[in-house]
């Protein structure tokens, strides 16, 4: 059997973490290596190892429910602009292979993509 993974140990209430949103199908937690003045993660409950595989299982209605959750998390964490960004793969920085999303925000202004 594979060893769980990290998100999925906070999910079960394993390792500790700051919970800023929940409902039956997500967490968001505090990223606990903020690369942004607020950094939050939104966590589907239901693991995938990564977004074009969660797509190829459990299909788009799924994936939308991701993102409405990120912008619930963000709205509920006093939000209004905001950056949600996925890794996908390892080559694009992917650290933990159980889908999530980033919520990163509270810069002055934000540096521009690239
Ligand atoms: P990614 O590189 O897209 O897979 O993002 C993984 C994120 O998870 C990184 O920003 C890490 O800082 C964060 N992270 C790893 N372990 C934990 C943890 N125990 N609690 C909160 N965030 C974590």
């Amino acid at each position: 059997m594979t060893e769980k993974g990290v998100f999925q140990k906070i999910i079960d209430g394993e390792i500790p973490a700051t919970k800023v949103y929940e409902d039956d199908d997500f967490i968001a937690i505090k990223d606990i290596a903020p690369k942004a003045p607020v950094h939050l993660l939104v966590i589907p409950k239901i693991p995938s190892p990564r977004l074009d595989e969660m797509l190829d299982a459990q299909g788009a209605g799924d994936i939308g429910a991701l993102f409405e959750a990120a912008i619930k998390t963000a709205r509920a964490n006093g939000l209004t602009d905001y950056r949600l960004v996925v890794n996908v793969g390892a080559g694009a920085g992917q650290e933990v292979f159980h889908t999530h999303v980033h919520i990163m925000a509270g810069w002055d202004e934000a540096a521009p993509l690239g």
